[in-house]
């Protein structure tokens, strides 16, 4: 494969890369206030009243027993959703690569024909409906195009001697850039609540597809590591404790 040449991607990268997190840290956290050193031999007792304490932390919003734990996730994207994530600052972690020291790979994001492209409907109350065929032909050329003379342009520069950090200033948005996110389950519930939409939210959110293509990734993982604490999120509206 030619590494210079412009690759068109439509789906985004999550990977737990490293974890430390089950619903025992929950039980183990919130325990301990009343079960002292004892609290670890509890878990396993009784797991209907351990599906039941966490269900409890949950609706009554008890959120920091839900931090004992730690998810670290390799997450690949075009630029404009780590704009987005980067917002959240509270509960996580990021290292992201850097386009000073090494050259960016021309990875750019084209969306997928099942990607809906025409907003309608008052800000904050967006609806999206289906783009016609010739306006997801007219995406695919006008971005693949784009991308094609920028990245060009970019080693243009860079053939000719201008340093990375400053020929990178060309690049566009839909570029590919990888990170590393560390959180936790509450914070990561409180990105979910935000950046994922769902008719089992109490507080409905309207986030942009391609950060909610992450959303939903991280979810599915996080689902398998704790699924007692994940269902609670659930069925308590998908609110942060
Ligand atoms: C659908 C959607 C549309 C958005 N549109 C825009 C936009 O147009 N422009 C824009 O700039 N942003 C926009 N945002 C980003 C948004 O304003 C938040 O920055 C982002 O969602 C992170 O949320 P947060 O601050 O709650 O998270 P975190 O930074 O992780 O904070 C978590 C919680 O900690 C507390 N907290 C953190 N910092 C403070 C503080 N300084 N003071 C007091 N309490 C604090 C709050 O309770 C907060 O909810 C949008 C977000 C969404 C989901």
């Amino acid at each position: 494969m030619d590494d210079s040449q412009p690759r068109f991607l439509d789906d985004v990268t999550v990977e737990l890369v490293r974890h430390s997190a089950s619903d025992t840290d929950v039980l183990w956290a919130a325990r301990v206030s009343t079960a002292g050193e004892q609290s670890l031999e509890e878990i396993n007792k009784d797991p209907e009243r351990s599906r039941g304490l966490i269900n409890y932390l949950m609706r009554d919003r008890h959120g920091s027993p839900f931090e004992h734990n730690s998810m670290t996730f390799f997450i690949r994207a075009p630029i404009f959703v780590f704009r987005e994530f980067h917002r959240h600052r509270v509960g996580w972690s990021y290292n992201e690569e850097s386009g000073r020291y090494r050259e960016l790979q021309p990875d750019f994001y084209v969306p997928g024909r099942e990607r809906r492209l025409v907003q309608e409907g008052r800000p904050g109350k967006y609806v999206f409906v289906e783009g016609t065929d010739e306006q997801h032909k007219l995406v695919t050329e006008a971005m693949e195009d784009s991308y094609r003379q920028s990245y060009a342009a970019y080693q243009e520069m860079l053939e000719a001697g201008v340093a990375r950090e400053v020929a990178r200033a060309v690049l566009p948005v839909g570029l590919f850039s990888s990170m590393y996110a560390t959180c936790n389950a509450r914070s990561l519930m409180h990105f979910l609540s935000l950046r994922t939409k769902s008719e089992q939210a109490k507080v409905p959110s309207f986030p942009q597809r391609e950060i909610e293509m992450v959303a939903e990734k991280m979810e599915a993982v996080w689902a398998g590591l704790m699924p007692l604490t994940h269902a609670a999120f659930v069925a308590n509206g998908r609110v942060a404790p």
